[in-house]
């Protein structure tokens, strides 16, 4: 694998990593913010389905106890005793049958004052029916009894609200109704005459006038047995709930009060085991606060309350309100929470990217400025140094000179040019060697420099042959200068040398005239160098200014 497919290889799957950790951030997010939302939602739902629940188990209690009035004041009024009493003394209501009973009941004129005043009551009251039983708990009276069909003569004794009130208690019920078939509340009150239960008053308050306890979406009320009663979906009527005891009581008891024996248990489940699966954001605390219905539907608050003193329970089974907009919000925030830390992500990795590339650029532009610096330096010193032996360049030194030619024009001051030539050098490359005859050019620069000033100048012109720029100075010091270069050529030797070496040099000095040429002061020093080497070598010579020489042979020109 090579370095390339490393690099993209890594690229890839730090592009991965990052897409994953964005991925469980934004369901972070998205959990957090969606989770505040349904935690704001549950809370507002439950305080106020309680408030609603509490509201209607009040309701109920209220309407049952102003509904229980009713007979417990007739129960105590003379008219009733007294007909229950005579009522009581039929002999024959045991044996007859229902209808002929009924006949004869019909027949007495104290009863029918009595079914008179019942519907005269059961009117005001707003009661749906009211009757008299007596001891047998044999309807006697009834506020029904000039319709086709009522409870006078039927045989009441075995409704749990009669013997209730026949064993001297006040009885309620929730029964459907044998004669009318429409169910209903049935209270009853014991009715005494002279200290003696002569029978009882039941009325019946039909559950259509009780409507309004389920008036709230999602309410139902059950009685003491279980079953739902009344609900705000009446299609839960008929219901039992889980547990209920109606589960316990046998078909006849069940027939009895409900005239079916059939109750579909109302399934309200816990919802945890299946939100755990299909939403595993909701945590457990919040989850256990919700139910399902008959195992669907959307995921919903479920409230109880007994009824006070009334029988019944009231139910509140209501959806979470914003469940479905708050699961597709949560898709939605996961989405976009997603694609901005994306977003973000491919940017940084873009501005690092790019940071690097600038930053590798520009040291690749510095390091090539710097190089590019050395080398111009090293070339600007190349230019102005004989590389050899330190001494100016040829062309350098004459650049010099010319400035300083100038330079004592307008200072007025003098100036001098020596040059000096190493004798027979050409036989010290020829004994020692080109290396040897190397190091005596490096001695003779060497030797020069401590006769120099810093405002001096030694300039290579070529081979063994140097100039000597000296200014300020007369051409009398100039030759006392090229005296004791020679004299320190002589003395001081160098350890790089063999002993045999023996340094000579010839010296030609001149001074600057006013009308001169750099080539014409070049040539008078070349021509009294001449002289010197003429005159036997190891030697200076001067030319002074004003001695014309010809501009040929001027070392200028070499
Ligand atoms: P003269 O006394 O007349 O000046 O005799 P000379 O031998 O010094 O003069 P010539 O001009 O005949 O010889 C100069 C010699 O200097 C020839 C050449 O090989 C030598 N030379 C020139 N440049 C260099 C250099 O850079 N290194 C060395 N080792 N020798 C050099
Ligand atoms: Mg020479
Ligand atoms: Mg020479």
């Amino acid at each position: 694998m090579n370095k390339k497919t490393l690099h993209w290889m890594m690229i890839g799957a730090s592009a991965v990593m990052g897409m994953l950790v964005c991925w469980l951030v934004a369901g972070q997010v998205a959990d957090r913010m969606v989770l505040h939302d349904l935690n704001d939602t549950v809370r507002g739902q439950s305080q106020l389905s309680l408030a609603t629940a509490d509201n209607i188990a009040q309701i109920i209690a209220s309407d049952l106890s102003m509904a229980r009035a009713i007979p417990a004041t007739l129960a105590e009024t003379p008219v009733i005793q007294r007909v229950l009493t005579q009522a009581y003394r039929l002999p024959e209501k045991r044996a007859a049958q229902e209808s002929e009973r009924r006949a004869r009941l019909l027949a007495v004129p104290a009863l029918r004052r009595a079914d008179a005043f019942l519907h005269d009551v059961r009117g005001f009251a707003g009661l749906d029916n009211m009757w008299l039983v007596d001891t047998n708990g044999l309807c006697v009276a009834s506020s029904d009894a000039f319709e086709r069909l009522s409870c006078v003569g039927v045989d009441l004794a075995g409704r749990g609200y009669v013997k209730e009130a026949l064993l001297g208690a006040y009885g309620q019920m929730y029964a459907v109704g044998r004669v009318s078939g429409e169910n209903g509340v049935f209270l009853s009150a014991p009715v005494y005459s002279d200290g003696t239960l002569v029978g009882a008053i039941v009325a019946k308050i039909g559950l259509r006038r009780l409507r309004h306890w389920v008036a709230a979406p999602g309410s139902f009320v059950a009685d003491e047995n279980g079953v739902i009663v009344m609900a705000n979906e009446s299609r839960f009527e008929g219901y039992r709930l889980p547990g209920a005891r109606i589960t316990h009581m046998d078909a006849t008891q069940r027939f009895d009060s409900y005239r079916r024996s059939s109750f579909p248990v109302l399934d309200i489940a816990p919802l945890r085991p299946r939100m755990a699966r299909s939403a595993p954001w909701v945590p457990a605390a919040l989850a256990n606060q919700m139910v399902e219905l008959q195992a669907a539907g959307p995921p919903s608050l479920y409230i109880m309350r007994n009824g006070i003193n009334s029988g019944f329970s009231v139910h509140l089974l209501t959806p979470i309100a914003l469940w479905q907009h708050l699961v597709d919000e949560r898709i939605n925030i996961r989405g976009l929470t997603f694609a901005a830390l994306m977003g973000s992500l491919l940017l940084a990795a873009t501005i690092a990217a790019s940071y690097r590339r600038e930053k590798r650029h520009h040291g690749e532009a510095r390091r090539l400025a710097s190089e590019l610096q050395a080398s111009n330096a090293q070339l600007s010193a190349e230019a102005r140094d004989d590389a050899l032996t330190g001494a100016l360049s040829r062309r350098y030194f004459l650049s010099l000179l010319q400035r300083e030619i100038d330079a004592a024009r307008t200072r007025g001051t003098p100036l001098c040019v020596a040059i000096a030539d190493l004798d027979h050098f050409k036989q010290i490359n020829d004994r020692f060697g080109h290396t040897i005859g190397d190091y005596a050019l490096e001695h003779f620069v060497g030797r020069c420099r401590t006769v120099l000033r810093a405002t001096d100048a030694i300039g290579r012109l070529g081979g063994e042959e140097f100039a000597i720029l000296l200014p300020a100075t007369s051409l009398a010091e100039g030759l006392a200068v090229a005296e004791r270069i020679r004299d320190t050529l002589r003395e001081e030797r160098s350890p790089r040398l063999p002993d045999a070496v023996d340094l000579r040099v010839s010296i030609g000095v001149t001074g600057l005239a006013d009308d001169d040429t750099l080539e014409r002061f070049i040539s008078r020093a070349d021509r009294a160098l001449y002289n010197a080497k003429a005159a036997g070598r190891d030697r200076a010579a001067a030319f002074a200014a004003h001695v014309a020489v010809p501009p040929s042979n001027a070392a200028v020109h070499r």
